[in-house]
């Protein structure tokens, strides 16, 4: 067997290639940036951004985090709709209960979503440090780490 070459410990082939090497190669952006200027009107730029992916490297993408944004938007949501209800706040008795308790609402549930989604993000790293150093072996599908 050649020297400390990388092969398949199932195949001993050796047409193996990391996960993120796969995934990366699979994956492309498409970016186009066309411009139109029509007559006398303002010129236009249209952007298309956008993703096309392979089966295989779909297979193969990192494990799934959690979006952060989603929570951070809800507690914007509510500080806004908490606002509108303490803004009739001119007298101790002006405040918008309704929407004060909506926007409390919100807030929790967005904080509460936020450090879920975080943690949920902790735990997956360890995961993602082992995808980084997964291989997989194109002859026979075998996914291996490398001692
Ligand atoms: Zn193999």
């Amino acid at each position: 067997m050649s020297n400390n070459a990388i092969c398949c410990p199932q195949c001993q082939g050796q047409q193996v290639q990391l996960l993120s090497v796969i995934h990366a190669a699979g994956t492309s952006r498409i970016h186009t940036t066309h411009q139109a200027q029509s007559g006398i009107g303002p010129r236009v730029t249209v952007e298309t951004t956008g993703r096309h992916q392979t089966d295989l490297a779909a297979s193969v993408g990192p494990p799934p985090g959690k979006r952060l944004l989603g929570p951070v938007i809800l507690t914007g949501v509510g500080a806004i709709i908490l606002y509108d209800g303490l803004k009739l706040m001119n007298s101790y008795w002006g405040v918008d209960w309704s929407r004060f308790f909506i926007g409390v609402t919100f807030i929790a549930i967005g904080v509460v979503g936020f450090v879920r989604h975080w943690k949920f993000n902790v735990a997956q790293y360890d995961k993602l440090e082992e995808w980084r150093r997964t291989w997989m072996c194109h002859s026979c599908g075998t996914r291996f780490q490398p001692s």
